[in-house]
């Protein structure tokens, strides 16, 4: 009974998160679903990111928390769709929460979604958002085992990120052993290392979502012709 009430749940949660994603395509939203521990530092960097990708793509954040509005007002600063959703002891976004957000938004006036998920490295791997890529999301501070513990967000990762590198010098954190640990959960997966206060690695990270976004794009195109 167990088992067949949770194959319902996700059985449910697809069918909003492909309605997500049509609605999405169709507005030429290139949609980022950002998976880390609290405190890696997902919204410092949609927050720079951001300011980077404007004006030139117009971005959304829907930001997921248990409580509080305080990653949305900060960064309602930096673009104006903005929307928080508090899961209260949800641990994770589901699909429904991102149409919920959705319908709260302008679409015409966003090419690039982030949906910074709830502070959790575990469950938000399982549900589909209706997004085009999940970002994993390690940080320097968190140590350097934490690929090794978490192979399901690495597995399913588009790239991962891992953040706050100017604390290397002061860290004790063996960047072999991460990236061996990546390499042998998804041989594919590119790790790029990023800073906000000193901007390293933030110009090769906008530039992903940049040829990534052309590319969902111009496919669409391509098929639709
Ligand atoms: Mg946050
Ligand atoms: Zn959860």
């Amino acid at each position: 009974m167990k088992v067949q009430l949770v194959e319902n749940v996700l059985k449910a949660n697809d069918e909003v998160a492909s309605l997500n994603r049509r609605l999405l395509n169709e507005a030429g939203i290139f949609a980022l679903d950002i998976i880390g521990a609290p405190g890696c530092g997902k919204t410092a960097m949609i927050e720079a990111a951001t300011q980077m990708l404007q004006p030139e793509l117009r971005v959304g954040i829907i930001v997921g928390d248990l409580a509080t509005q305080r990653d949305a007002d900060r960064m309602a600063k930096w673009c104006e769709q903005v929307i928080q959703i508090n899961t209260g002891k949800g641990c994770h976004l589901e699909a429904h929460h991102v149409r919920q957000a959705l319908e709260r938004m302008d679409l015409t006036k966003i090419d690039v979604l982030f949906i910074e998920n709830v502070g959790n490295l575990i469950c938000p791997v399982g549900f589909d958002l209706g997004q085009d890529v999940k970002i994993g999301m390690f940080s320097v501070s968190g140590g350097d085992d934490k690929a090794a513990k978490h192979p399901f967000v690495v597995c399913e990762s588009a790239v991962l990120l891992l953040s706050k590198t100017d604390l290397l010098q002061y860290i004790p954190f063996d960047m072999q052993l991460f990236r061996d640990d990546v390499k042998r959960l998804n041989p594919n997966v590119d790790i790029i290392g990023i800073s906000v206060p000193t901007g390293q690695g933030m110009d090769k990270w906008v530039h992903w979502i940049k040829a990534k976004r052309s590319l969902r794009f111009s496919r669409a195109e391509a098929a639709s012709l």
